[in-house]
């Protein structure tokens, strides 16, 4: 018989987002975190450059991506190193460093992805819970366990979309054993890096790294790129794992054009911003208990799980899809990405007349 190895056996496969609007109505998907706007109009330029040498392999080093990374964030091009998405770069560590006898530390409500790369490798994953839908980094650190490998942390947080400040994330350091990895993924970065609080050059520990994603402000989801601030040592057990010809032509070009318009992305992230703090303050309008968020989406907590799936049907039933967040501890909450103005109005409008009938039923 043929047999996956028992580790993979047991997993569950990766829920992915569900989107099938009924008949006659058009999908409004807000349900990725995908950008509200198309990618800086460099990018295309880019791609079409990809187009005349595709016999040939990628740059399997990243070169020039690594120098313009680089040079926007102040960095050393050395300690950089590029995913296919930042997924890539999560599972690179968890293979690099996990296996049958250690462990993975992760908020409850962490990105199930963590979850999924720990599984991968038979190791252990401890969820600690949080407060009010915030790391809470003394039960963090009261749950580091002797076989303890590797903390993720996304900061902010998704699907809490909440953030540990600098100094929180130093306590948490501080407190976890010198031989634990952190794993920062700042996926969300961009939108609270006018908070002026970097996290790079923590990555001079030994211990701790950043990961950081062009699919999220960058407006390039369907490219796959992600990359990764990270110390020398751990960069080169992680390349040893990895595809080494993981990220296409397209994709290292197209991210290129995009990290060179700096300008273009802080718009978006402008953008972004005003339009989730419009649609959050109505959410709270209604009633809804919506965490402060520093990345594009929301999050809105029901005051009961029925109340959640009334309105996740009436939502569906207009085509409109939010992200429904059972698989990370919260089933009476729904994560709304950022979208068209008119996508977001229309969107709240459906959620309070759903609580509207809700309540009277
Ligand atoms: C979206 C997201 C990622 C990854 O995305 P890629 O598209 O693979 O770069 C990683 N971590 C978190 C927390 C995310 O929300």
């Amino acid at each position: 018989m043929i047999r996956a190895a028992p580790q993979v056996a047991e997993m569950a496969p990766y829920a992915l987002a569900d989107l099938a609007a009924p008949k006659g109505k058009r999908l409004t998907s807000l349900s990725q975190n995908e950008s509200v706007r198309k990618p800086s109009p460099y990018v295309s330029d880019a791609i079409a450059s990809a187009a005349m040498h595709p016999q040939l392999y990628p740059d399997p080093n990243w070169t020039e991506l690594r120098e313009v990374i680089a040079e926007v964030h102040d960095l050393d091009p050395n300690l950089i190193v590029c995913g296919n998405g930042s997924l890539d770069l999560i599972a690179a560590l968890a293979h690099a460093y996990l296996n049958v006898a250690g462990a993975a530390m992760v908020p409850a409500h962490a990105y199930p992805f963590f979850r999924t790369a720990t599984q991968m490798t038979a190791a252990r994953i401890d969820a600690v819970a949080e407060t009010d839908l915030y790391v809470d980094v003394d039960a963090m650190l009261a749950a580091a366990r002797a076989d303890t490998r590797i903390v993720f942390l996304a900061n902010p947080g998704n699907p809490t979309g909440t953030r540990l400040p600098r100094s929180e994330v130093l306590r948490l350091r501080a407190g976890l054993r010198d031989d634990v990895i952190l794993v920062l993924d700042e996926a969300y970065g961009e939108f609270a890096d006018h908070l002026k609080e970097p996290m790079f050059d923590l990555v001079e520990l030994g211990n701790t790294l950043v990961l950081r994603t062009f699919s999220k402000a960058y407006g390039l989801a369907g490219l796959r790129i992600g990359w990764g601030y990270v110390p020398p040592k751990i960069l080169a057990e992680m390349r040893k794992v990895m595809n080494p010809n993981n990220v296409a032509l397209p994709g290292q070009l197209a991210a290129i054009a995009a990290m060179k318009d700096q300008d273009y992305m802080r718009e978006t992230c402008a953008i972004t911003t005003r339009i989730r703090d419009l649609f959050a303050t109505r959410l709270k309008e209604l009633r809804l208990d919506v965490p402060v968020s520093h990345t594009n989406f929301v999050l809105m907590r029901f005051a009961t799980l029925a109340q959640c799936s009334a309105v996740d049907a009436a939502l569906n039933s207009e085509g409109i899809f939010l992200r429904p967040q059972g698989g990370a501890g919260l089933p009476d909450c729904l994560r709304a990405t950022v979208g068209q103005e008119q996508d977001m109005d229309m969107a709240a409008r459906v959620i309070e007349l759903a609580i509207s009938k809700e309540c009277s039923a």
